[in-house]
Protein backbone atom coordinates (compact mmCIF):
# COMPACT_ATOMS: atom_id res chain seq x y z
CA UNK A 1 0.00 0.00 0.00
CA UNK A 2 1.66 3.78 -0.48
CA UNK A 3 -0.29 6.84 -0.60
CA UNK A 4 -0.22 9.48 -3.18
CA UNK A 5 1.03 12.41 -1.32
CA UNK A 6 3.89 10.32 0.07
CA UNK A 7 7.37 11.80 -0.53
CA UNK A 8 8.73 8.50 0.67
CA UNK A 9 6.08 6.37 -1.26
CA UNK A 10 7.46 8.38 -4.67
CA UNK A 11 11.21 7.67 -3.64
CA UNK A 12 10.35 3.78 -3.49
CA UNK A 13 8.35 4.41 -6.50
CA UNK A 14 11.29 5.77 -8.47
CA UNK A 15 9.05 8.58 -8.99
CA UNK A 16 11.60 11.07 -6.93
CA UNK A 17 15.23 10.44 -6.61
CA UNK A 18 17.29 9.17 -4.49
CA UNK A 19 20.58 7.89 -3.77
CA UNK A 20 19.69 4.46 -2.84
CA UNK A 21 22.28 2.58 -0.36
CA UNK A 22 20.71 -0.67 -0.23
CA UNK A 23 17.50 -1.73 -1.52
CA UNK A 24 15.61 -5.08 -0.72
CA UNK A 25 12.47 -6.56 -1.47
CA UNK A 26 10.72 -4.87 1.33
CA UNK A 27 13.17 -2.30 2.53
CA UNK A 28 15.23 0.67 0.68
CA UNK A 29 18.14 2.77 2.34
CA UNK A 30 18.97 5.82 0.84
CA UNK A 31 21.08 9.24 1.82
CA UNK A 32 19.52 12.50 3.63
CA UNK A 33 19.07 15.06 1.43
CA UNK A 34 19.96 17.09 4.68
CA UNK A 35 22.75 15.24 6.31
CA UNK A 36 23.34 15.69 10.06
CA UNK A 37 26.09 13.64 10.41
CA UNK A 38 29.05 12.54 8.42
CA UNK A 39 27.17 9.29 7.82
CA UNK A 40 23.53 9.81 7.86
CA UNK A 41 21.56 7.21 5.57
CA UNK A 42 17.14 6.73 6.07
CA UNK A 43 15.98 2.91 6.41
CA UNK A 44 12.91 2.75 5.42
CA UNK A 45 9.83 0.42 4.61
CA UNK A 46 8.32 0.42 0.88
CA UNK A 47 5.00 -0.34 2.43
CA UNK A 48 3.44 2.86 3.90
CA UNK A 49 3.19 2.81 7.53
CA UNK A 50 3.31 6.19 9.54
CA UNK A 51 6.09 5.13 12.12
CA UNK A 52 7.79 2.67 13.90
CA UNK A 53 5.36 1.53 16.57
CA UNK A 54 2.71 0.57 13.40
CA UNK A 55 5.77 -1.23 11.87
CA UNK A 56 6.26 -3.00 14.98
CA UNK A 57 2.35 -3.87 14.95
CA UNK A 58 1.80 -4.63 11.06
CA UNK A 59 5.12 -5.37 9.33
CA UNK A 60 7.47 -6.48 12.15
CA UNK A 61 9.09 -8.91 9.91
CA UNK A 62 9.97 -5.79 8.17
CA UNK A 63 11.09 -3.61 10.97
CA UNK A 64 13.52 -5.95 11.84
CA UNK A 65 14.90 -6.48 8.22
CA UNK A 66 15.25 -2.83 8.38
CA UNK A 67 17.50 -3.06 11.57
CA UNK A 68 19.89 -5.87 10.04
CA UNK A 69 20.01 -3.06 6.71
CA UNK A 70 20.97 -0.64 9.14
CA UNK A 71 23.59 -2.54 10.66
CA UNK A 72 25.28 -3.78 6.90
CA UNK A 73 25.21 -0.26 6.25
CA UNK A 74 27.14 1.15 9.65
CA UNK A 75 29.31 -1.98 8.34
CA UNK A 76 30.27 -0.48 5.73
CA UNK A 77 30.43 2.87 6.27
CA UNK A 78 31.15 3.38 9.91
CA UNK A 79 32.73 0.08 11.86
CA UNK A 80 29.54 -1.02 12.83
CA UNK A 81 28.92 1.81 15.26
CA UNK A 82 25.98 4.12 14.81
CA UNK A 83 22.62 5.15 16.08
CA UNK A 84 19.39 3.89 14.66
CA UNK A 85 16.92 6.88 15.22
CA UNK A 86 13.07 6.93 15.08
CA UNK A 87 11.37 10.30 15.56
CA UNK A 88 7.59 9.47 16.48
CA UNK A 89 5.61 12.34 15.68
CA UNK A 90 6.09 16.43 15.05
CA UNK A 91 7.45 17.32 18.21
CA UNK A 92 9.80 14.64 17.72
CA UNK A 93 11.21 16.18 15.08
CA UNK A 94 9.15 13.68 12.61
CA UNK A 95 8.57 15.81 9.47
CA UNK A 96 7.72 12.09 6.95
CA UNK A 97 4.59 9.94 8.45
CA UNK A 98 6.08 7.02 6.30
CA UNK A 99 8.61 4.94 8.79
CA UNK A 100 12.43 5.31 8.77
CA UNK A 101 15.35 4.71 10.95
CA UNK A 102 17.86 7.62 10.83
CA UNK A 103 21.36 5.60 10.97
CA UNK A 104 23.90 8.06 11.98
CA UNK A 105 27.52 7.38 12.78
CA UNK A 106 28.74 8.65 16.52
CA UNK A 107 29.69 11.87 18.11
CA UNK A 108 27.68 13.75 21.12
CA UNK A 109 23.72 13.51 20.79
CA UNK A 110 22.45 17.61 21.47
CA UNK A 111 19.46 19.36 20.49
CA UNK A 112 18.47 23.33 20.30
CA UNK A 113 16.42 23.96 23.21
O1 LIG B 1 12.57 11.94 11.08
P1 LIG B 1 12.09 12.87 10.00
O2 LIG B 1 10.71 12.58 9.53
O3 LIG B 1 12.26 14.34 10.33
O4 LIG B 1 13.10 12.61 8.82
C1 LIG B 1 12.82 12.96 7.51
C2 LIG B 1 14.14 13.05 6.81
O5 LIG B 1 13.94 12.88 5.43
C3 LIG B 1 14.87 14.38 7.00
O6 LIG B 1 16.13 14.16 7.62
C4 LIG B 1 15.03 14.90 5.56
O7 LIG B 1 16.25 15.54 5.34
C5 LIG B 1 14.90 13.61 4.75
N1 LIG B 1 14.45 13.73 3.37
C6 LIG B 1 15.20 13.14 2.37
N2 LIG B 1 14.76 13.21 1.07
C7 LIG B 1 13.62 13.85 0.77
C8 LIG B 1 12.84 14.44 1.80
C9 LIG B 1 13.28 14.36 3.11
O8 LIG B 1 16.25 12.58 2.62
N3 LIG B 1 13.24 13.92 -0.50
Amino acid sequence: MSTTDCIFCKIVAGEIPSTTVVETENVIAFRDIAPKAPVHVLVASKQHVPNVAAAAREIPEVLAEMAQVAQQIADAECDGEYRLIFNTGPAAGQTVFHVHGHVMNGGALGWDA
